[in-house]
């Protein structure tokens, strides 16, 4: 079973829109953890098979195009957010776009594209000083099996579609609620069925489900489980 480098971990999967994002980011903040948003990660790399015209469905050349590919998260300045970085240039913002978010899930489905990845995700965790906070559809079952506490988050269809509309109009991308629905039943199935690292719930995740909660109110549980496990005080 490979090991958290000796480094707590605290591991959140879940579905788009789920939350995942907003809560890893507060409460990395609050308990002084490094954040780690592995979907930023795959992101990265789906922009730049994209650029070179890569086809999505070819894992073996996303393979090699993954190795010689530098994919790097740093905390802003606040610290209260990550920026990621691919091949040394700030891509946080591209990412986010529609035509990333209809092609990341086909890149990501090839086992030899994630164990690159995966590899790259454990590095940079290894690398947090105190402790990491990552998220992502697989962190708890697949990058990270022995991690300190592992959450699955989770939220009614519904709930998701209309945080993901909300989010994406708050950045200037003009949707509407019907494309943003089926974008995200798109994913989900995608992500849930495929045969490499598909999301699922560990055995020994503790499931909140989010949809009747408010931001607050989730980074609260997060930080609750992290003080039974004994990886912070009752100051935090
Ligand atoms: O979390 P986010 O929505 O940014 O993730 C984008 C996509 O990256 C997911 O829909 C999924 O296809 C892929 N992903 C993954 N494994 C992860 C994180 C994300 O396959 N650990």
């Amino acid at each position: 079973m490979p090991r958290s480098s000796g480094r707590v971990v605290i591991a959140i999967d879940g579905p788009a829109g789920s939350g995942k994002s907003t809560v890893a980011k507060q409460a990395a903040q609050r308990l002084g953890f490094d954040y780690i948003d592995t979907g930023a990660m795959y992101r990265a790399l789906t922009l730049k098979v994209l650029h070179n015209g890569v086809d999505v469905a070819n894992g073996p050349s996303i393979k090699e195009l993954a190795a010689q590919t530098v994919i790097e998260q740093e905390a802003d300045l606040e610290g209260a957010d990550v920026v990621t970085f691919l091949d040394g240039e700030d891509v946080s913002c591209e990412i986010r776009l529609p035509d990333v978010t209809g092609a990341v899930s086909a890149v990501s489905s090839h086992p030899e594209v994630r164990r690159i990845l995966v590899e790259r995700q454990r590095y940079l965790t290894g690398q947090a000083e105190k402790g990491a906070v990552i998220e992502g559809r697989d962190v708890g079952t697949v990058v990270f099996p022995d991690a300190t506490v592992k959450i699955y988050l989770d939220a009614s269809p519904a709930t998701r579609t209309k945080r993901r509309l909300i989010d994406m109009q708050a950045s200037g991308v003009d949707v509407d609620l019907a494309d943003v629905a089926d974008a995200i039943t798109t994913r989900d199935k995608l992500d849930s069925t495929r045969v490499a690292s598909p999301l699922q719930i560990a055995a020994d995740a503790h499931v909140i489900d989010t949809s009747n909660m408010t931001i607050p109110a989730t980074v609260e549980a997060v930080v609750e489980l992290a003080k039974e496990a004994g990886l912070a005080g009752p100051e935090v």
